[in-house]
């Protein structure tokens, strides 16, 4: 889109203040400052943690980056009454188990102590506060930028689950301002809502425990397609005994995964329609009162219409529609057109020494989940480390005849 004439003077001025070294109030502009590591990680959630864990074993010298002020700070900013769906024995990362009983459902707080100490008990090196802005490549190295601070790494790692940004469609501008829209990454309670009705878009985990929520102070209806449900209760004698370990750790974790056909099979499934119901059943919603309600199918006279052609007239939308993994800071094509990066078990294609962890279903279903996350965590790292030494390797030979890298890449690259 051509630019106008203001918007031409703000930018020449933003230019010149750049040039003269000043930040937009006439203050210095800090230094830019460089930085030479092996390897960058982006991202220290579970995913984040469980490789630095794994690097910090293997001697690498590494970075964790991380948007948030503290760590586990994701998990604090979920909805107040949210406890976790696994259990505390499912909730610990390599090395650390979960600090609470076995069996007893730990609060979202609670988990995001638990990585806060974690990173402290491993003296993980992690930057909080630190937003990474561009991820780009020189020669055959990485170049990772936020703000004033530049890392340049022959490897990266880029750790954090599919969850960054909230998706709705389109057509939710379309709603009455008057009705409160919420994504269920910015509900916490019902005190955000108005009286009235509620129209809850999404019928998978969040959708369903929200829904649960709110049917006691409000008339609610959820709508979306049904993801199906696990067939028994996580809190139940049996779950405890042996069911829960059984879907988690054996369905989810060793069956589902990219190297069986079954894994292969409910794959597309799961990344577009999502995974089932665990702790709520259809039956709790009925009985709270929940009404099932078709797809919403768009927007008319400013009220949320249902494929059904009814219109809803609700005050309150909370949209549990899923979310974007929001990698638009990454400048480099290896993206397929859902946003998703190509990749082999989160090795990627086509772009030596950068990796994925912790996206749904990288390897297994348990992938995105706290117990699963790890045994890809430890696979990315041997491959960091492999990588490592043959490059060390390769410029040892290179010195011992006395050639340096750059002179090898060059002569390559005139041949
Ligand atoms: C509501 C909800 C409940 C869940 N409950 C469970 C459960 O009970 N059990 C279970 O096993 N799993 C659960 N999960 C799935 C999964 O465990 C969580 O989503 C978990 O937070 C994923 O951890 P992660 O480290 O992969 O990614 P995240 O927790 O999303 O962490 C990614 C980190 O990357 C940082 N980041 C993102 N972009 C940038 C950037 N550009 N620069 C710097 N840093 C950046 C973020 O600040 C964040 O700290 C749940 C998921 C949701 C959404």
């Amino acid at each position: 889109m051509a630019k106008n004439r203001e918007e031409r003077l703000i930018e020449e001025g933003a230019a010149a203040l750049a040039l003269a070294g000043v930040d937009g109030n006439g203050r210095p502009r800090p230094a830019l400052e460089r930085e030479s590591l092996d390897v960058v990680v982006i991202g220290a959630g579970q995913a984040g943690l469980s490789v630095g864990y794994y690097l910090a074993q293997r001697g690498l010298r590494f970075v964790i980056l991380d948007a948030c002020q503290r760590i586990g700070d994701t998990w604090r900013n979920r909805w107040d009454s949210l406890r976790l769906f696994t259990p505390a024995r499912y909730d610990g990362i390599a090395g650390m188990p979960f600090p609470a009983p076995a069996n007893s459902f730990p609060t979202k707080d609670e988990m995001a102590d638990y990585l806060e100490a974690y990173a402290a008990r491993f003296h993980l090196p992690v930057r909080s506060g630190v937003r990474v802005e561009g991820l780009t490549k020189r020669g055959d190295r990485y170049v990772v930028k936020a703000g004033q601070l530049e890392f340049e790494a022959e490897q990266v790692v880029v750790a954090m689950a599919n969850y960054q940004k909230g998706r709705a469609p389109a057509f939710a501008r379309e709603l009455r301002p008057d009705i409160v829209q919420l994504h269920s990454s910015e509900y916490r309670n019902p005190s955000q809502l108005a009286d009235g009705g509620v129209l809850i878009v999404g019928a998978g985990n969040s959708g369903a425990e929200i829904a649960l929520e709110l049917a006691r102070t409000h008339t609610v209806w959820m709508s979306g397609r049904d993801t199906g449900q696990v067939p028994f209760r996580i809190n139940g004698f049996a779950a405890r005994l042996f069911l829960v370990t059984l879907v988690l750790r054996f369905v989810f974790h060793r069956v589902l995964t990219v190297r069986t056909p079954i894994g292969r099979k409910v794959r597309p499934k799961v990344l577009h329609v999502g995974g089932p119901l665990i702790r709520v059943k259809a039956k709790d919603l009925r009985k709270a009162g929940v009404q099932r309600a078709p797809r919403v199918a768009g927007v008319r006279d400013g009220l949320p219409l249902l494929d059904d052609g009814r219109v809803l007239d609700v005050a309150n939308v909370i949209w549990c529609t899923g979310f974007h993994p929001n990698f638009s800071w990454i400048d480099l094509p290896i993206f397929g057109s859902d946003g998703i990066p190509h990749h082999e078990q989160g090795v990627v294609e086509g772009e030596p020494g950068l990796y994925f962890v912790g996206l749904h279903f990288l390897y297994a279903f348990s992938s995105v989940m706290i117990h699963g996350v790890g045994r890809d965590a430890a696979r990315i790292v041997k491959t960091i480390a492999k990588t490592r030494l043959r490059t060390a390797h390769r410029s040892d030979t290179l010195r011992s005849h006395g050639q340096t890298e750059f002179d090898s890449s060059r002569r390559a690259t005139e041949a």
